[in-house]
Formats: structure tokens, sequence, C-alpha cells
């Protein structure tokens, strides 16, 4: 009898960003546990107090249900921390979201030790809105895609791609809504956009419009950080060439580069002409455009939307991109098989030896 078995990998490692305290521990560590694995958790440095409440909760259902603690452990700290989770040869799977930089160096320590990673990392996401699109629906998409969470997310839309005969109109709108947006503390209600999480990310904000500035960037709306108290940024958009290398890289902030194009194919061209492959939109109602976005020929990103923007993507599907995105997929169809290992068995019961593709050893 032949049968394939999956097991426990035995410890796996959690490293998660700081824009994403808790979630994306979570979604690693469910899985990971119920696969019958022990959990080994490092957040963000600057997140110490959501990672000490999560375990605590974490602590308190295991001990409820007569469980040692030990399954489920986290260390505050920070690279040092994960640099001694990617180099333990006890931990045979390293789970770690952050920057394509950071998490680059953590694939090549875990592979030099023969170790497995899934690698959640930076992402430079495009919207596409071709000219049949409802602008309305795109230009709401495109705020809340851009502007929300300040910019912070892997999956914030970066690069605004506009058909020629609809660039000027949506621009319109967006230059009028981002006049409006509303700066200030997030726990207060009709509040868009809240601060940039340290002092040193409203620095790289200030040192990435000089650099935008510096490589033919025209700022049309935003491009300064707000003084005084906190770390506060305009909401900012920026007229620039594809071409220009700024734009293949992930500025964490509420900035969006405006490029235009003339054609679907064009398009698609430049939404995969970045090092990073996470999420995609287009907004369009052309049909013969939405099976060529999802096909062969189209998005080279994880997320791949229509109509929809390219944040929010929703933990039930496979979460993931490709590229200097890294490659792994959280959560989604499949993704169990990555927190087990594979066993394939055989079994004789029997008294003769039938050997594989029927060799006859005498
Ligand atoms: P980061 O790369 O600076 O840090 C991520 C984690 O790595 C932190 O816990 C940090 O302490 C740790 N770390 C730092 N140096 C290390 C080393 N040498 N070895 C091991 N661990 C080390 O990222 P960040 O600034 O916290 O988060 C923002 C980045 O994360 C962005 O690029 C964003 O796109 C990305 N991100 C990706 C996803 C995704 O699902 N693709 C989700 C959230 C964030």
């Amino acid at each position: 009898m032949m049968l394939e078995m999956w097991n426990p990998l035995g410890i796996v490692g959690v490293i998660t960003a700081f824009n994403f305290p808790c979630a994306v521990l979570g979604w690693n560590a469910c899985i990971a546990l119920v696969c019958g694995n022990c959990v080994v958790w490092k957040g963000a440095p600057t997140t110490p107090l959501i990672t000490i409440a999560m375990t605590k909760l974490v602590a308190e259902v295991l001990e409820k249900n007569n469980l040692p603690g030990a399954i489920f452990t986290a260390m505050c700290g920070g690279a040092e921390i994960g640099e001694a989770i990617a180099k333990d040869t006890r931990i045979p799977l390293v789970s770690f979201t952050g920057s394509s930089k950071v998490g680059l160096k953590v694939q090549q320590t875990v592979s030099a030790r023969s170790g497995k990673t899934l690698l959640e990392l930076s992402g430079n996401n495009a919207i596409i809105v071709m000219e049949d699109a409802d602008i309305q629906l795109a230009a709401r998409s495109v705020l809340f895609a851009a502007v929300g969470t300040a910019g912070q997310r892997c999956t914030t839309c970066r690069r605004l791609l506009l058909h020629e005969r609809v660039y000027d109109k949506v621009l319109e709108q967006l230059l009028t809504s981002y006049k409006q947006v509303k700066i200030g503390d997030p726990l207060e209600k009709g509040t868009l956009l809240g601060p940039l999480h340290t002092p040193e990310s409203k620095k790289n904000f200030e040192k990435g419009i000089e650099v935008i500035k510096s490589q033919g960037g025209k700022i049309l709306t935003g491009g300064k950080a707000i003084e005084g108290e906190g770390n506060f940024v305009e909401p900012t958009i920026i007229e620039i060439s594809s071409d220009a290398s700024v734009v293949k890289e992930e500025l964490f902030a509420p900035v969006l580069y405006a490029l235009k194009f003339k054609s679907f194919e064009e398009a698609v061209a430049i939404n995969n002409s970045v090092p990073q492959g996470l999420s995609s939109s287009i907004f369009t109602r052309n049909p013969e455009n939405i099976f060529k976005w999802i096909g062969p020929m189209g998005s080279d990103c994880g997320i791949v939307n229509v109509n929809i923007p390219t944040n929010g993507a929703e933990i039930g599907g496979a979460f993931g991109g490709e590229k200097a995105t890294g490659g792994g997929r959280e959560a989604g169809s499949d993704s169990w098989k990555q927190y087990m290992r594979r066993s394939t068995c055989t079994i004789n019961y029997g008294n003769e030896l039938p050997l594989a593709q029927g060799i006859n050893f005498g």
C-alpha cells in the first residue's frame, strides 16, 4: 500500500512587520497550530505591547484547555532576535512578513541551513483605470487605497495608471477629494488620514519627496510633512514618468504616482515593470480586458482585482505576491501544506517483494 502522510513540522517561527502587529501573527499561528506545530513569534520592535497582549490572550486559551504554554511563545526585540530565529536549526519553517530587503536576508540565512521560508514582502501596487471605467467608483477606490492607513499597507495603491482619455477627469476628481481628506487622530470619527508610524517614517517621506523631485516628479498636491506634534504628512499625488527609478521602489507613505497610458497592453506592461508583485487592480467594464488581465498575459501579481481596490484583500483567499514580494501564500486553499512535512509511505503487508518500475531483482 502506498500513501502520503502529512505531519507537523515542529516549530514554526513567525516574524512580523509593524503595520500588521497582530493580524499576520493570527493567520500564521492559526494554521501552524491546527497543523500540530508550536509557534515562536517575534513581533515588530515598535509594537511590543500588542505582542504581549496577544500572547496573554493565547496563553489564557491554552490554559483553559489544559495545554502547555510553550506551544506558543513570543519575544520582543529587533533584528538580533529575528536573526537568531533565522539561524536556528530547530525551526524548520520561518514565516517572515516585512520589507523585501530584510526578507531576502532572512531567506538566505534560512536556506543556508536548508530550512524553509514563507515570505510576505514589499508591494508596489497599481490601479489601472481604463477609458470605459466607472470613474466615480475608480476615484473612490483610489482614495481609499492610496490614503487609507496613511499609505502604510503592503497593498496600498502607489501607482495610478490612467488611460489618456480619462487622465484629466480622474485626476481632477482626486485632487478635489484629496483637499477634503481629514487628517488627525484616527480614533476620531471622520478621520481618513492618521499619522505615520515613527519620526523616522516621517523623515523617509521627506527624503522620498526630494528624490522624486530630483527625478522629474511634479507634485500635484501635498508633498510636505505637517509641522507640529505627531508624524503627520500630507496625502500626495505626483505626476512622473513610469521609467523614473523611484517609481520602482516602495515608499511607505501616502504618496501616489499618476502615470498616463494609451493602450491596455501598455498599462499591463507598466503594472508588471516593477520588481514587486503583490497587488493590482483594473477598473473596466470590458470583459475582454478583464479576462486578459487575469490571464497569462495580464497582471503578474499575486492579487489581481477588477473594479475593487488593491488593498483590503480577503484573507480567505491565498494572500501573497510574486517576484520581490517573496512568492509566499498565507491562508486560502492549500497554504496549510507549507506548515507540514509530507512523507510518502510504502507499506508491504505481503510476503513478496514488489519493486518500483516492476524491476525483477532475481
Ligand atoms: P522590516 O523589514 O523593517 O521589519 C520586519 C520584521 O523583521 C521586524 O519584526 C523586524 O524587527 C525584523 N527584522 C529586522 N531585521 C532583521 C534581520 N536581519 N533578521 C530577521 N528579522 C529582522 O519591515 P517593517 O518596516 O516592519 O514593515 C513594513 C514592510 O513590510 C513593508 O515593506 C511592507 O510592504 C511589508 N509588509 C508586507 C506584507 C505582506 O503581506 N506582503 C504585510 C505587511 C507588511
